[in-house]
Parts: structure tokens; C-alpha cells; sequence
């Protein structure tokens, strides 16, 4: 009995011996290992994965196609002003830019260079920006593409706007400045879909209204096309209500020939138009891009524009066969733009984010996405031509840098602090730059 007594006193003893010997998996507010040394081993195994961007407007300073709107004026941010002594670091890294400042008489070296690249027409320009900064391919979201874009590093995403704004804008134009400059472009874009499709003025009925957008969205697919995308949080509220059709064919009749709509009238039209265009991605697999975050501008509507306005649509069970892509990640709403994306079909995407904040700053939103739906994240840059001391090349090779850097620095502290294993944190980088992003389209 002594003895079986014993092997009862081991046997109970053992899980506790080995709870006290064995380091169990348990994360830490501080860090128990060297964040240095860890940011060190992960950065060139990081800066080795090749990117997908997710989000970008390449092109020339002068090529019209870029986007769907201008810039307005505007009080740039502290980082995106052409004193940033880093768009130096850029074109020297990029071109070999042979001069310390960025003065006008120095950039001209700039200009000829890219002006040389455009009259020549080839495709090289453009890959050789992609290839210096690590990127596999790229979206070029763009109103139409462009010759000197190679279509297999170029990924085409069209804008879908501009199907909002049928009638007559006059009272949408003088909301404020800003309105002023976009408005007028959304109709440009309209007017062009129209000649595509061999119509000079819009159809009588609603239902070949409707037709029309699909005829577009069915076209622009074929010539390339992998996603729509909405910039409509510069031009009205991110909130859609749920019309019937019915009210919307009754403002669609009333004022497709001409008239004023009131603002609740076409903003009626508006919802329902959005939706259905919402349900014809899902039906295309056309994921919808939609522009989240603050804009450019000094007018635009932080509160209109919240993304947290979107969740009605975006956790509407009938649109589950619609992939969203939340462009900029809801910038400054981070901390809630995240729980959108326990939705299967939301993803977020971190353009714009990594150039507008230090890579000190980013790192901690990127850390709070990649701690809570890490196979959601998506990569981009936001490349843009906004000037000639910050073209599309400077973005490019200034987002890539930030992000890889800030995401090290982000999983570097998730290893020390035991939240993760290094494997795991480079699944998770691999996920972000590329993976989770190239799963959503067709190869
Ligand atoms: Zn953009």
C-alpha cells in the first residue's frame, strides 16, 4: 500500500513539475527579448518578399488618366511637404539624383529625366520603379490605362463614381471648393462610359440606366479590369441607406432629362445606385475598393466620411459574395475600422497610412491589425503623381521602405512580447506584402 501510495504522490506531482520546467507559451506586456537584435535577423528575410500593391495611381505628372480627380489646394501634412529631406533619400535610391536638396533648379535634372521616359513611350520606366523597390506587380487604379504601363506588373482598377452623378450637380459643385474641382471630373468620367457604350445622352428608362452600368463594369472586366473602386467619401456621406427601387426610378425619371434633384432625392438615387453596384461585384467577382480614410483637401468631411459609416453594407448578409477592400484602412479610425474585418469578405488595406505617418507611429497600427485579423491586411502604397518633388516613383519607394520597416519593427515586438513565434511573424509579413492580397484576384 506504501508503495501505490507513492506512485500516486509522483503521478500528481509531475504536471506541476512540468508546469514550473516547461516555458508554456504566456505573452507579456514588456518585452522579455531583444527587439533590436530580432527587427535585425527579420528585416532582410522581410525586404526579400516581393510585393503585391494593392493600391496605387502610377503614372506621369501630366497623364490626365491618373485619377478621377485633382488635387486641390490644400495644407499638406508635415511628412507629404517637398521639405521631407527622405523624397532626397528617394530619387537617389531610385535615379542616382546626383544633388542634396530638392530646389527648383535641381529638380529640373527630375523632370527631364521622367519627361525623356514618357516621350519615349516604352514600358521600362515604369518596371524598373517596381523592380528597385521590391514590388512583384502593382493596381494601377486609374481612369483608363496607360501604353506605357506593362499590363503584367499593372493590375487595372476602374473608378465607379462617377454612375452617382447622372443629373444636373449645380448644388453638389457649390457645396464648397473642393467640390468644385471633383465634381466636374465625375461627369467627364460619365460622359466617357457613355461614348464607350455608344450613347449620347442618358437612357429613358431606369432599368437601361442600370443596364448601362453593367454593360461598363462587364467591358472594363474584360479589358482588365479586377475591382471597382468608390472615392464617394470625397463627394457625399459613407452611409447608404436601403431604397426600394421604385424610389429610385422616380428621381431617376424625374430628372434624367434635366432639373436640379433636391439633396434627399438624389441622395436616394445615390444608396440605391451603390448597391447595385455592390451586388453586381459580388455577381463579377469584381471586389469593391472604397476610399476610407481622410482625404485630400482641407474641406473634407472626417465625419462623413468615417468608415464606421459603412457597416451596414459591409456586414449585410446579402452582399457576403461581395469582397470589400477598405482603401486606407479608415485612417484615423483604426482602432475601429479593424472590427470590420471579422466579416469573411472585408479586408483592410494600409495605403496612404505609411506615408502619411512616420514609420514610428504606423507600426503601432499595423501592430493592433496584425495582433487581431492578420490574413486581412493588405499592402499599398498610394503612389500618386501629386508633384514633381513627390511623383508616383517617390511614393513607391517611400511607402515600400516604411511599411517594410514598420512591420518588422511591429512583429519584432509581437516575438519579444510572446504574442508569436518568428515563423509565424514571417507567415504573417508574407500575408501582408502579397498573399492575403493576390488570393482576391484571378491569376
Ligand atoms: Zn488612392
Amino acid at each position: 500500500m506504501v508503495a501505490s501510495k507513492a506512485v500516486t504522490i509522483v503521478a500528481l506531482a509531475l504536471p506541476v513539475l512540468l508546469l514550473t520546467t516547461t516555458a508554456w507559451p504566456q505573452s507579456h506586456a514588456l518585452p522579455a527579448g531583444d527587439v533590436q537584435a530580432i527587427y535585425k535577423r527579420l528585416l532582410p528575410q522581410i525586404e526579400r518578399i516581393k510585393i503585391f500593391d494593392h493600391h496605387a495611381h502610377p503614372g506621369f505628372g501630366d497623364d490626365p488618366d491618373v485619377d478621377a480627380q485633382a488635387t486641390p489646394p490644400q495644407h499638406l501634412p508635415y511628412r507629404a511637404r517637398e521639405t521631407n529631406p527622405e523624397l532626397v533619400t528617394a530619387v537617389k535610391a531610385l535615379f542616382g539624383y546626383p544633388y542634396s536638396d530638392l530646389s527648383d533648379e535641381h529638380m529640373r535634372w527630375l523632370a527631364d529625366r521622367s519627361s525623356k521616359a514618357e516621350k519615349g513611350g516604352g514600358t521600362e520606366y515604369f518596371d524598373a520603379i517596381l523592380d528597385k523597390c521590391g514590388i512583384e506587380a502593382s493596381v494601377a487604379n486609374r481612369v483608363a490605362m496607360a501604353s506605357y504601363l506593362n499590363p503584367k506588373r499593372f493590375r487595372w482598377v476602374f473608378f465607379v463614381d462617377s454612375f452617382l452623378f447622372p443629373f444636373d450637380n449645380k448644388s453638389v459643385t457649390g457645396e464648397n471648393p473642393d467640390q468644385g474641382v471633383y465634381i466636374p471630373l465625375q461627369e467627364k468620367v460619365l460622359h466617357r462610359y457613355m461614348q464607350q457604350a455608344g450613347i449620347s445622352r442618358l437612357p429613358d428608362s431606369f432599368d437601361d440606366y442600370l443596364g448601362f452600368i453593367t454593360r461598363i463594369l462587364e467591358e472594363n472586366q474584360k479589358k482588365g479590369g479586377i475591382a471597382i473602386k468608390f472615392e464617394v467619401a470625397y463627394f457625399r456621406s459613407l452611409y447608404f441607406s436601403d431604397p426600394s427601387k421604385d424610389a429610385a426610378a422616380a428621381v431617376y425619371r424625374q430628372y434624367h432629362s434635366g432639373g436640379v434633384p433636391a439633396p434627399e432625392a438624389y441622395t436616394t438615387f445615390q444608396d440605391y445606385v451603390f448597391r447595385y453596384l455592390v451586388r453586381e461585384g459580388g455577381r463579377l467577382h469584381l471586389p469593391v475598393h472604397l476610399h476610407t480614410a481622410v482625404g485630400e483637401g482641407d474641406y473634407f468631411s472626417l465625419r462623413r466620411g468615417d468608415v464606421l459609416n459603412l457597416e451596414n453594407v459591409v456586414k449585410d448578409p446579402r452582399y457576403l459574395a461581395t469582397t470589400f477592400v477598405l482603401i486606407h484602412g479608415g485612417y484615423p479610425y483604426f482602432r475601429e475600422v479593424i472590427w470590420l474585418a471579422s466579416m469573411k469578405n472585408v479586408y483592410i488595406d494600409t495605403s496612404e497610412i505609411e506615408v502619411l505617418l512616420y514609420p514610428s507611429e504606423f507600426k503601432n497600427a499595423l501592430k493592433l491589425w496584425l495582433e487581431t485579423y492578420p490574413e486581412k491586411i493588405t499592402f499599398g502604397t498610394d503612389a500618386y503623381p501629386y508633384s514633381s518633388a513627390l511623383g508616383s516613383e517617390q511614393e513607391y519607394w517611400l511607402g515600400t521602405h516604411s511599411a517594410r520597416d514598420a512591420l518588422t519593427a511591429a512583429l519584432a515586438e509581437m516575438i519579444a512580447s510572446g504574442e508569436v513565434t518568428e515563423v509565424e511573424a514571417l507567415k504573417m509579413a508574407r500575408g501582408y506584402l502579397h498573399d492575403n492580397a493576390i488570393s482576391l484576384y484571378p491569376r
